[in-house]
């Protein structure tokens, strides 16, 4: 299949729901679900995959709208007097000698008040406007620039990214900077949260990279060198650290050249088979027979439940689909590993116990290392 005949073949997969772009936290979240080519279909036709989720019925992820309230708040906080309390931060973390923030906000709300038009290519286009005066070194460019629209090959094509917030501080290299509202209590944030800011961090760098490049510059003048804000201890006073993240845009660099490419991914798409429109016309509602379709859509997709799936939006969908068909991958990553070939919890007791006759090579294996696995659960329970 050639790219453009895949581009709509995944355009009619999308069926009624709108394009966006993917966020830097949706591509961060591609790292823990690899070789799933549910999801794979799902991002690369650019659905919004948290109303394709609750459509399915999954409950809502992410934070709570008192956690949205804060988060809100102290952005507006670390922003607000001219961006005092950044461009602090930027001073004294940073070292960069920034005395006056010269911000734009590319958001679509921002754009679209200024402009009357906030489409992804306007603000896309806007966004290497901006990036190009920062690495030209004028002095009147903005040094501050949020909600930009970046790009990011995946899949052999270069796809919308749109990193939650973000800000690049230039004077020299470009560095990033996240505001998270997780707070950094006696000097310590949680690891795992901060490892999820250093991967979307990451996804922002690597971004950065591409539109610089094209932009025929060093792609080495976007540092990976981040700043992260986050509130110190209980209050909502700025506090920041150091974020590295050339691991982690190592990885991600890895996992973006093994992506698979659209023409491969449009392959699992039969003919015919695409989302309905999310919204019933006049009510505004989901519609059962919307749901119904939607979860027909994606059963067709071949998928890939492991541990890391748990932070997919899709998981409640696809946790019930490995119960109902009672998968080995429900009992985990581990279990899923050692039984290979062996889809189902039940032919794996099967072959475990020696009443099912293993068929292939594979299966005989399994039979064996799960039969040991059997005589030494008896013996240890004798
Ligand atoms: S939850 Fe489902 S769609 Fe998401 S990565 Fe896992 S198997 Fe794939």
């Amino acid at each position: 299949m050639r790219l453009l005949a895949a581009q709509d073949r995944l355009a009619a997969f999308r069926g009624g729901f709108p394009a966006v772009p993917l966020s830097a936290r949706r591509i961060a979240g591609l790292l823990d679900a690899p070789g799933c080519v549910r999801r794979q279909v799902v991002d690369a036709a650019c659905v919004p995959i948290d109303d394709l989720a609750a459509l399915v019925g999954c409950p809502p992820a992410g934070q709570s709208p008192f956690a949205l309230a804060r988060a809100r708040q102290f952005e507006r906080l670390v922003t607000d007097n001219d961006m005092g309390p950044l461009l602090r931060l930027v001073r004294e973390l940073l070292g960069l000698p920034v005395t006056a923030a010269r911000e734009k906000d590319l958001s679509a709300s921002q754009v679209s008040m200024q402009f009357r038009r906030s489409d992804t290519a306007f603000r896309a286009e806007l966004t290497r406007r901006y990036v190009r005066e920062m690495l030209d070194g004028d002095d009147r460019a903005v040094n501050l620039l949020r909600s930009p629209i970046l790009e990011l090959a995946i899949g052999g094509v270069p796809m919308p990214v749109e990193p939650d917030a973000v800000a690049y501080a230039a004077t020299g290299p470009l560095h990033p900077v996240e505001i998270r509202s997780f707070p950094c209590v006696d000097g310590f944030a949680e690891p795992g949260q901060v490892s999820a800011a250093a991967r979307q961090t990451a996804v922002q760098v690597l971004a950065t990279r591409e539109l610089v490049v094209r932009l025929g510059h060093d792609p080495q003048r976007v540092s990976t060198h981040g700043l992260l804000v986050l509130p110190e201890n209980f209050s909502l006073n700025a506090t920041g650290e150091i974020l590295d993240v050339a691991p982690q845009a190592r990885r991600l660099r890895r996992y973006l050249d093994d992506f698979p490419r659209l023409d491969a991914l449009a392959r699992h798409v039969p003919e015919g088979v695409e989302l309905p429109h999310p919204r019933q016309p006049g009510t505004g509602e989901p519609s059962r027979e919307a749901a119904a379709q939607a979860a027909d859509a994606l059963a067709v997709l071949p998928s890939r439940f492991t541990d890391g799936c748990v932070g997919c939006p899709l998981f409640a969908f696809c946790r019930a689909e490995a119960n109902a068909v009672g998968s080995v991958a429900r009992l985990g990553s581990l279990a899923a590993n050692v039984c290979g070939d062996v889809s189902t919890v039940e032919q794996a007791l099967a072959l475990a116990h020696g009443e099912r006759t293993p068929v292939t090579a594979a299966e005989s294996a399994v039979a064996a290392e799960l039969g040991r696995a059997a005589t030494a659960l008896a013996l240890a329970t004798r």
